[in-house]
Order: C-alpha cells, then structure tokens, then sequence
C-alpha cells in the first residue's frame, strides 16, 4: 500500500500521481492500468491520463495482455517500464595499488548494464578531474542517440553533503569541490555523487541477495577498508558523509601508530597493508618468500598472489590471511553488537580468495561473539568491483526517475 508523504497544490498533486503510478508500474513490473487504480485507489480517468503521457514520453510500454476478470470481458493490456526509454550513465573512481582505474557505465531503466568502459589512468589531484570530465563528455557523446535521464559519481573518498572531498589522500584532492566541478561540465542533467562504500551497498542491495534486508553491513577489503551500513532500510552517511569509517577504529590501544594520529586502527591490520608490512620485513629478515608474492630483484609485492597461494596452501601467505581475517572479524564483532544486522556483504580484494574467507569470517565471528548476535549471515559482494557503478544507477533511479523521496511504503 502506498500513501502520499505530503499534499500540496495542483501540479504537485500531478507529480505525485505520476510517481504514484510509475512506481506502482516499477514495483509490480507488469500490471494492467486498472490494476494501477486499483493499487493505487486513483480513478481510472487519472490513471489513464498519466499512463497516456508516460507512454508518449517512452517511459513505458504495452507488454501483452493479463488474464480476463472472472465476469469475463477483454483480457486487460499489461504495461511496464520501457528498459530502452532512459539510461543512467555512471562512473567510479577505483583506486588499485598503483593505479587509478576510471569505471565508466550505462543502465537502461531496468538496471540492466548495457555499456561499460575501463580506462587506466595515472594523473591525479586537479588533472584527474580534466580526465574524468573528458571520459564522461566522450562517453555522453557515444550515446547521444539515448535519452539519459542522469549522471552519478562514485568516489574513493569521504565527501561532505556539498559534494565536497574533505579526505581524498589517494587522490590527491583535498577540500575540492568536486560535485560543484561536475555540475558546472554537465549543466544539464541529473547529477549525483556519493562515496564508494554508499554506493557499493546501494548496489548489492538493488541487485544482490541483500535485496530485502533492512539492516545490513556492507564492508570492502583490500588496499583499504571502508563500509557503509543501511539501518531500518535507510543508509547511514552521518553529519559529515564519514559513517562507516571503520578503518580508524581502533582495535589495539598499543598498536602501531596510524596516520590518523591514533594507535592501533584497524586499517592497520586488516587491509593489504599489513600484507605488504609483514612481505617486507620477512625480505628484510631474509626469510625465503614465494617468488611469486615477493621479487627480490626489483623490491616488489604481488598481493593478488597472496590471496592464490593462500587458498592453496601456502604457510606464509596463509598465516598473513587468517591474522587479517581475525582482525577483520574482531572489527565486524564490534559493529555487529552496533548495528545487530542480518547480513554482512564482503567485498574488495578479499574475494579473490572467497570460498576460503567467508567461512572462515562465519567460524571466526562464532567464536568470538555470543550466539544468536553471531548468527548473521556472510555473504560476498555479489556484484563484484561493479558494486558502485550499480549502487549510482540504483540511486539515479529512486531519486530522480521514481522520486522515490516523495513517497513512503507502509506494510
Ligand atoms: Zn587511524
């Protein structure tokens, strides 16, 4: 059943019958314009005049005919959102361990992938804004024939409410307004900008097995650690967009120093951090490493081998996993008695070595917490290093082409 949030004057009453219908058309993907008044308790006259302009303006479309009411008549025409009638072009800034991978995407309006480009680059600070603008303008450009309804932003950094980066080290922006620099490229469309953990979880909760989980944790792992949690089904971003900053909680008061100022963080043990710490004070040590991890030669880590030769055995490589994990475990333990979720999604790096890390972080969180608070489900990112690039989509989506804020569900 769903209820208006407000009331208000003739167009806005417009508004709110048109996103009443459009949503009730997205909800139940097929489903007859008598249905819709049905559902929604409009009259049929204004659920055939808004249906009329949806259809004139192509964003939805007949799809055959549903089955004839009992008192028989003509079986009644279904109608759905038209995938092909608007598109949502997202981008995310991925940082890898030595470079910056620019993931550039379309969605048609059933969330469904339908381009994608990945463009290593190097710059960063004010010249990897230019190329960001420059990959978007070429890639707007490639579809111009579309109808895009929308352009998202995924960053790999704490963004205030502005839009403005207020820690971005791995990018080298700081305080730079970068979605005030993105509306003034792209003047004419629907802009949003959310950090990457927001729009990770956004992501697996659009498309993954978190579809209908209202409280959950989202954690990614890899060269950093971030995570983003959606409490009573709304996402948490906090005053300042930095909820879910786990990575400077700190697990151990005498713990090494971390460049937050504090001991001990968790970022220090529980990211590929610790890998390479421990790789290279075993180089230094002279104790014999795989070659495949550690190249004496030219000084250099492969941390994505760490993950292979744990699973497959590997002592080294499986003692640095297993202390990560507990690591990581002791950090989720804490979370889970804040937030008492019902799933946690891992995602990052980790999951190179996934059938190995998830039942490992299930046993681990058994162990050390009280049961039934342990009996949370573990699951992996379902939608691998593309979380994000969905989660901008799923967002364009509710907000601007089913302004889902205007509206609220009642059971
Ligand atoms: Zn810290």
């Amino acid at each position: 059943m769903v209820k208006f949030a407000k009331a208000g004057d003739q167009r806005f009453l417009q508004t709110l019958n048109r996103t009443l219908v459009l949503n009730t058309i997205h909800h139940f993907k097929t489903i007859s314009r008598i249905d819709i008044a049905k559902k929604t308790k409009l009259s049929q006259s204004t659920v055939s005049n808004v249906v009329d302009a949806l259809e004139k303006e192509g964003y939805i479309v007949e799809v055959g005919t549903g089955n004839s009411t009992k008192a028989g008549g003509r079986r009644p025409t279904l109608l759905t959102i038209n995938a092909a009638g608007g598109y949502m072009a997202t981008l995310a800034v991925v940082t890898e361990a030595f470079h910056i991978t620019l993931q550039v995407c379309l969605f048609d309006l059933h969330l469904t992938m339908v381009d994608e480009q990945e463009i290593e680059v190097k710059e960063k600070g004010a010249e990897l804004v230019e190329t960001i603008k420059a990959c978007v303008h070429s890639f707007l450009q490639k579809h111009a024939d579309k109808n895009i309804i929308g352009l998202g932003f995924s960053m790999p950094t704490v963004l205030d409410r502005a839009g403005v980066v207020y820690r971005g080290h791995l990018l080298e922006l700081e305080d730079y307004p970068f979605e005030e620099e993105m509306r003034k490229a792209f003047p004419s469309l629907f802009l949003v900008v959310e950090q990457e953990q927001h729009a990770a979880i956004l992501g697996e909760r659009a498309i993954g097995p978190a579809k209908d989980v209202n409280n959950l944790i989202y954690v990614t792992v890899g060269r950093g650690i971030g995570s983003s949690v959606i409490v009573n089904n709304e996402l948490i971003r906090g005053e300042y967009g930095g909820a879910g900053e786990i990575g400077h909680m700190s697990i151990n008061k005498y713990g090494p120093k971390c460049i937050c100022g504090k001991k001990g963080c968790l970022r220090l043990y529980a990211t590929e951090l610790a890998f390479i710490n421990k790789i290279n004070e075993a180089a230094q040590n002279g104790f014999p490493l795989p070659p495949k991890i550690y190249n004496p030669v030219l000084d250099q880590c492969n941390i994505r081998e760490v993950y292979n030769l744990a699973m497959e055995g590997d002592e080294f490589c499986r003692e640095m996993l297993t202390s990560l994990l507990d690591d990581l475990s002791i950090g989720l333990s804490n979370l889970i008695y804040l937030i008492n979720p019902k799933m946690i999604i891992i995602g990052g790096n980790l999951l190179f070595a996934k059938p190995f890390v998830l039942p490992y972080i299930t046993d681990k969180l058994k162990e050390i917490m009280d049961s039934p608070t342990a009996d949370i489900e573990i699951v992996g990112a379902a939608l691998g290093n593309k979380s994000s690039v969905y989660g901008m989509a799923s967002l364009i989506l509710d907000k601007h082409f089913l302004k889902k804020e205007l509206m609220f569900h009642s059971a």
